[in-house]
């Protein structure tokens, strides 16, 4: 027998070592036999000790065989150099990790149950990729750089809107790349945040890339975490209404006119600067539909100005509405407004907004209200015209009838006195009954002259075409012995057929052109020249003459009645003619003037309205 007591006692010692270390632990012999398996090991590989003790490891535990356990080991046992590696094996589909130490020709093992581990960190990776996923996934543009400001995230969004790719940016310094930034707000707020430790929201102008940016930027323990989007599209959307707002603003101020602005979805009403001048006190500017109409609105028109705007609201179709109504101004005067305005509808036909404008028409209507009385007065004026002229003609009939008897009587009565008693009487009584004659004779003609002005322009003509050649050939062969007495010369310009009323024209150029022959200069035989002008509205017509001529002072007086400048005696005549011209030209709402020069001779015009097509 052999003392193996110390030898007994160390491999108990080694037996105790083993059994108490906490990993699980397995030994194998040169043929993959079984020489160790540990408390831990049965527990964790669900094996007793006594059935696997000598027994081969690809035998007991197949599911390893071939994979890369086997290899490992057998690596280990030819290279004498231990290994350290994760496993899953396929017997339990668990995680393990695995230590292996070369041994006697065999390998020692140490391995542990990292499933716990293996989960966390599955779930780790898991949580990783879903916040990657979600950062990657937000519409915004995201980045996140550390304390140093070194840029580590970098969403595809961000690739997008900055244009820089993610390689390019990753670990390196946010404001060495984005240089061009360091001026601007970007980099204020940002710093800001991360001193604070509070969140910034901001909106900027990026210039190097002509965008608007909306950022919010987030402080953690890492550094900052950056979210931002283009807002350029609604950045000036924004500044289009704006301006468009400070346009409706300005016009608003620069017109007198009351501007409101009703917004029906939000049920708000804006009023311009105009109403404070309209009702005479400082409106309210921006009210609800309920106080409206709560201003110094007529209360009998109220009524039917709110139905009428509802009736134009409802309605689907209805893009403009107006209505005249009136108002109390603080002073008590009452004002007449027109209130327009412009009904804007969404696709259903819902109105959604009105825009408008109130006119204070007070002055209108008043000048309207004039305008009515003064036509009133000018109507009854007239009548009384009417009754002085019917006067006139009834005053004309009975001079022509019941004054021509007597007179007739008289000059009759004259004549048998002269012819019976013109022995007996002396010189001086022949010479008395001679004036008495003679006067009879111009009462006579006064009475006629009178007669044919009472009647000129009264009749209705009708509009007819004339050829006014044609009509001054007609009176070349009336006049023609005077014309070749006086040697007359007749000259036409620019005479054409124009519609006119034949038998007042005719008698007012006749008469102009026996005045022109009769006031001509004695030893200078007449030059007439009858010109026509187009003046658009109307035609003119010009009578110009070589002959005395008529000194401006009596310009006027010439177209009166019975106003003569000379005596028969060197001018035959009543004063007659030009008074008649002048009431036919104005009974066709034309008009008659003279140009003239003493001693150079005179131009008669008179205007011819054309006809209304
Ligand atoms: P009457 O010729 O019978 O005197 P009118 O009414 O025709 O009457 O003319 C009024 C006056 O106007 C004339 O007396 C004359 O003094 C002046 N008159 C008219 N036509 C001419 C003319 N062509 N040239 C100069 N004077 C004229």
């Amino acid at each position: 027998f052999q003392d193996i007591n110390s030898m007994k006692t160390s491999s108990l010692k080694i037996q105790e070592i083993l059994g108490s270390i906490s990993d699980a632990f397995y030994a194998l012999d040169h043929r993959w036999n079984f020489t160790y398996f540990n408390k831990e090991a049965e527990n964790l590989l669900k094996r007793k000790r006594s059935e696997v003790l000598g027994k081969n490891i690809w035998k007991e535990f197949a599911p390893a065989k071939g994979t890369s356990l086997e290899k490992a080991y057998r690596k280990v046992v030819k290279t004498g150099k231990p290994l350290s590696f994760e496993y899953l094996y396929p017997g339990d589909d668990s995680w393990y990790e695995i230590n292996v130490y070369p041994s006697g020709g065999g390998v020692s093992i140490y391995f542990k149950n990292i499933d716990e581990r293996k989960k966390v960190a599955f779930k780790l990776q898991q949580a990783y990729e879903e916040k990657n996923n979600i950062l990657e996934s937000i519409g915004d543009a995201f980045f996140a750089v550390d304390k140093d400001w070194i840029v580590t995230y970098w969403n595809k969004e961000a690739e997008k809107v900055l244009g820089r790719k993610r390689e390019a940016i990753l670990g390196k310094n946010l404001w060495e790349i984005f240089a061009d930034a360091v001026e601007l707000d970007f980099y204020k707020q940002y710093h800001l945040a991360m001193k604070t430790g509070n969140t910034v929201s901001f909106e900027e102008y990026y210039p190097t890339l002509s965008k608007w940016f909306e950022v919010s930027a987030y402080p953690n323990e890492e550094g900052l975490s950056v979210y931002f989007k283009d807002v350029s599209l609604r950045k000036e959307i924004d500044i289009q209404i704006l301006q468009a707002n400070e346009r409706f603003e300005k016009v608003t101020q620069a017109t007198t006119d009351a501007i409101w602005d009703w917004d029906l979805e939000q049920n708000i009403l804006y009023r311009g600067n105009g109403f404070d001048k309209l009702f005479g006190y400082n409106v309210t500017k921006n009210l609800k539909k309920k106080d409206f109409w709560h201003d110094k609105f007529h209360p009998e028109d109220i009524e039917e100005v709110k139905n009428s705007l509802d009736e134009a609201i409802k309605s689907s179709s209805e893009e403009f509405w107006r209505k005249e109504y009136r108002i109390i101004h603080q002073n008590g005067d009452l004002k007449t407004v027109v209130d327009k305005g412009v009904i804007i509808r969404d696709a259903k036909g819902n109105a959604i907004r009105m825009v408008g404008a109130i006119t204070d028409i007070t002055d209108r209507i008043k000048y309207e209200q004039e305008l009515q009385d003064l036509n009133e007065l000018l109507k009854v004026n007239i009548r009384e015209l009417e009754i002085t002229n019917e006067q006139l003609e009834q005053f004309a009939f009975i001079a022509s009838h019941d004054l021509q008897e007597p007179l007739r009587m008289i000059t009759s009565f004259l004549n048998q006195l002269e012819r019976k008693y013109k022995d007996q009487l002396d010189e001086k009584a022949n010479q008395y009954i001679h004036f008495a004659t003679d006067g009879a004779k111009r009462m006579k003609q006064i009475i006629l002259d009178l007669l044919e002005y009472s009647r000129a322009g009264r009749e209705q003509y009708p509009l007819e075409e004339i050829d006014l050649n044609q009509l001054i050939k007609d009176y070349k062969i009336l006049r023609n012995t005077l014309i070749s007495e006086k040697k007359v010369v007749i000259q036409t310009k620019n005479i054409k057929k124009i519609k006119a009323f034949s038998a007042p024209l005719t008698q007012t150029l006749h008469n102009l052109l026996d005045n022109a022959i009769k006031y001509s200069k004695k030893g200078t035989p007449p030059k007439i020249t009858i010109s026509l002008t187009d003046k658009k509205s109307h035609w003119q017509l010009k009578v110009e003459d070589n002959g005395i001529g008529i000194d401006e002072r009596f310009f006027d007086k010439i177209f009166v009645i019975f106003q003569r400048l000379h005596n028969k005696e060197d001018f035959d005549g009543t004063g007659i003619g030009l008074a008649v011209s002048k009431k036919q030209v104005e009974s066709w709402g034309g008009k008659i003037w003279v140009k003239s020069k003493p001693g150079k001779g005179s131009a008669f015009y008179f205007t011819i309205n054309k006809p209304i097509l």
